[in-house]
């Protein structure tokens, strides 16, 4: 671990931090959490300097002044990284608000017995006795324990609060690194990550193993060329869209990038795999696009092509693309607006 600071002073610097987070134009994230952690500890001397130069000029952190001071002066966030800090901040948390919980009930309970106890003593008469007045202290002395950690208590729900709301920034980025912005589709990364597990899944003995369709839009350059960009990008936000409806539970449809698609089918029969990539060429060749936000004008002439390939025993997640990509280039070859299953690899002969 990173911070080597016991529990109540982690406490009381993830409180300051969290104050000073909220005084910036910055999100709350976990980079934010970072510089604002390092910088009340006074663990890190030069982004110290670094952020008194920004608040001595009387500027608030951005997003983007954030990200910078962090990458400059903490380290690169990956996101594992950023989720483990928001795990152990809500942990933390956790462990000294129970404590303060605890140390809340027994002094709530000392108190109790104390006067009590005091209620019952026969007050003699005449000048109060030392003995009484000091129980009185005493008493005294608890209910303030008592108010303080009663406070403390209340911080610490506020902190737990906020380190949830860390925690769900956290996923969040998470999530959003993995989708893609125009789409909304998994992006490249996250379809790396569900290939990686479907290929896993054959290792550990599912069957039958993933299909995998790579979908192209066909003369999408032309597209572009007639209609414009924006066109463009509305013609893939409509292919999304019908990959989205088609595609459900644990099958992936992700961009791969620019004009191209792929869609990860686990445990599916090629057969299956075929008749969906059928279905969803059909599907976009019948589809329609407004030609601009503003006028009635549909546009209709645009297809897909798709390469279909089923993962063979042994066949890495990189060969399984490389089929499918290669039977998507013969469907292009062969006049495109079509569908094409990849050949299967010839098996190695073995020399014994
Ligand atoms: P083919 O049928 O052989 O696939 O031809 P193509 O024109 O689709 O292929 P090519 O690779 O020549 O051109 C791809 C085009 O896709 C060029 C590029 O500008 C366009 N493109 C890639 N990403 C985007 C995007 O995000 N939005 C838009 N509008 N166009 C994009
Ligand atoms: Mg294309
Ligand atoms: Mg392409």
């Amino acid at each position: 671990m990173k911070y080597r600071h016991d529990t109540v002073q982690s406490a009381e610097y993830l409180r300051l931090a969290v104050k000073r987070m909220a005084q910036q134009a910055a999100g709350l994230h976990p980079a934010s959490y970072a510089i604002w952690y390092e910088y009340v500890a006074g663990i890190n001397p030069d982004l110290r300097s670094a952020i008194d130069a920004y608040l001595q000029r009387g500027e608030r952190l951005d997003d983007q002044t954030t990200y910078a001071l962090y990458a400059k002066y903490v380290s690169a966030l990956d996101a594992q990284t950023a989720q483990r800090i928001g795990d152990s901040v809500t942990q933390l948390v956790d462990q000294v608000s129970a404590s303060a919980v605890e140390a809340g009930n027994q002094a709530s309970r000392f108190g109790d017995s104390l006067e009590r106890w005091s209620g019952e003593l026969l007050e003699p008469p005449g000048p109060r006795s030392q003995f009484s007045l000091g129980v009185e202290d005493i008493l005294r002395g608890t209910r303030e324990m008592q108010s303080a950690i009663t406070t403390l208590q209340e911080r610490l729900e506020q902190s737990t609060r906020e380190a949830q709301q860390l925690r769900n920034d956290v996923a969040r980025a998470r999530e959003e690194a993995l989708l893609d912005p125009l789409t909304g589709l998994t992006n490249r990364r996250g379809f790396d990550l569900a290939i990686a597990a479907a290929a896993k899944e054959v290792e550990a003995g599912a069957t039958p193993g993933p299909c995998l369709l790579m979908i192209d839009l066909d003369s999408f350059k032309r597209l572009n060329d007639t209609y414009g960009h924006p066109f463009g990008d509305r013609v893939l936000i409509k292919v999304a869209e019908i990959l989205r409806a088609n595609v459900k539970g644990k099958d992936t449809a992700a961009r791969y990038g620019g004009e191209e698609f792929a869609v990860l089918l686990p445990q599916t029969p090629r057969g299956g795999a075929v008749g969906l990539a059928e279905a969803l060429r059909a599907m976009v060749a019948s589809s329609r696009v407004r030609q601009n936000g503003k006028n009635e004008t549909w546009v209709g002439n645009f297809t897909v092509s798709i390469g279909v390939a089923d993962l063979v025993p042994g066949e890495s997640a990189a060969d399984l693309v490389a089929r499918a990509d290669r039977a998507l280039y013969t469907a292009k070859t062969q006049g495109r607006n079509r569908v094409q299953l990849a050949t299967r690899p010839t098996p190695v002969p073995t020399t014994d």
